[in-house]
Formats: C-alpha cells, sequence, structure tokens
C-alpha cells in the first residue's frame, strides 16, 4: 500500500508544482504582479459540487472548464464561471493541483487580509472537499498540514487564514466545521498566524 510518506518526497517542488499532487492544468490563472516574490498567505477553502456530494469530479471539471453546466440544476447558477485554486484536498485526502504556486489563481475574488487587498495576488489557495457548516476528515487536515509544510519551504508564508476571514460577509466556507485548532497544532505554527477565534458562543459542530 502507497502511503502519504512514499508519495511525498522531502523536497517535494518542481517548480511551482508539488509532486505528490495530481496535476490537472486550469486555464484559470494568470501571473502574480511582483513576479511571484512576496506569497505570504494560504487561503483554506471549502468546496463540493454539487453542494454536498463528494467524489463526483465535478470540482475538478470546474477548475478546468470543463464541467458540463446542464449535468445537474445547480450547476445553473454558477454557469460559466472561470476560477481555479492551488490545490484541492478530496474526502480521502489525495491533493490535486491546478494551477502552478509561482502563478495567481483565481480563488479569493474580492478580499482583504493583513492590510492587503486582491489577496488572489500573493496567497495560495488550497480548497478542501466539504460544506459549509460540515466537518473535515483526519486525512484532509493531515494533507493540507502537509501541504502548508511544504509551501512554507518555498514561500515566506505568515499567514493562514480562510476565504471567510478574507472576504468576511460575502463568503463562509470553509466554515465552522472547519477546525483550525487541528491545523495549528498539526503546524506548530504561532497563533497569530492564524485568523482570530471566532466569536464565544459559536463553538465549532463535532
Ligand atoms: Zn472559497
Amino acid at each position: 500500500m502507497t502511503t502519504l510518506d512514499d508519495a511525498w518526497p522531502a523536497d517535494p517542488w518542481e517548480g511551482g508544482w508539488h509532486c505528490a499532487a495530481h496535476r490537472l492544468e486550469s486555464p484559470n490563472h494568470g501571473v502574480r504582479p511582483e513576479g511571484g516574490r512576496g506569497i505570504d498567505l494560504i487561503v483554506v477553502h471549502s468546496i463540493s459540487l454539487p453542494p454536498g456530494e463528494f467524489g463526483t469530479g465535478a470540482v475538478q471539471q470546474l477548475f478546468t472548464n470543463t464541467l458540463d453546466w446542464n449535468a445537474h440544476p445547480y450547476y445553473q447558477g454558477i454557469r460559466g464561471l472561470q476560477v481555479s485554486a492551488h490545490f484541492f484536498i478530496d474526502r480521502m485526502g489525495v491533493p490535486w493541483q491546478f494551477v502552478n504556486c509561482d502563478l495567481r489563481a483565481w480563488h479569493a475574488g474580492q478580499s482583504f487580509y493583513r492590510g492587503r487587498a486582491q489577496c488572489n495576488d500573493d496567497s495560495i489557495g488550497i480548497e478542501l472537499e466539504g460544506l459549509e457548516g460540515l466537518g473535515f476528515e483526519a486525512a484532509q487536515y493531515q494533507t493540507l498540514a502537509r501541504l502548508c509544510q511544504d509551501i512554507a519551504q518555498r514561500y515566506p508564508i505568515a499567514h493562514v487564514a480562510g476565504h471567510e476571514h478574507i472576504a468576511p460577509g460575502r463568503k463562509q466556507d470553509p466554515g465552522r466545521g472547519f477546525d483550525w485548532a487541528v491545523l495549528q497544532k498539526a503546524l506548530d505554527w504561532p497563533r497569530h498566524q492564524f485568523p482570530p477565534a471566532a466569536p464565544s458562543g459559536t463553538p465549532p459542530p463535532h
């Protein structure tokens, strides 16, 4: 049986591509305004297509502009959408990569964090297969933490935040089902590199 460690070399990078991720190149990308320097933010998202259905392959199709918009009624509302993330981690913890991390993926939209706007310019986007409000699998946290560590070897990462933190009021992912404490513990990075704790009275569901 192939383990995560077997598939995950000590130096996992080939340029901005991660060797352990299934590579599916997305046309939805551009150059970063400063040539890829100063990438200091990892943005965590959640997505599933149709929402709440896992393992359909539709997220990979969306990010590569190959989704059949007529395949499900939900897709009518997102018809023509051109988006991408650098990475997608499915429910089994398997990582997929769509955009070279040196390049700009289209995951954040209008956003503001750590005093800077347009977070797509200088962040790396990681989508977790999931649904806002639901929890995530241990294998997803494991792969996410490993990816974050590897990304931080290549880029000067100083912050990890959710889409909900960089676009508050507009986005809710990854949502209350994502346990930031688990990720922080796995990474053993300082608390100040993570989003402020949720307001009291809104404990994450388990
Ligand atoms: Zn998002």
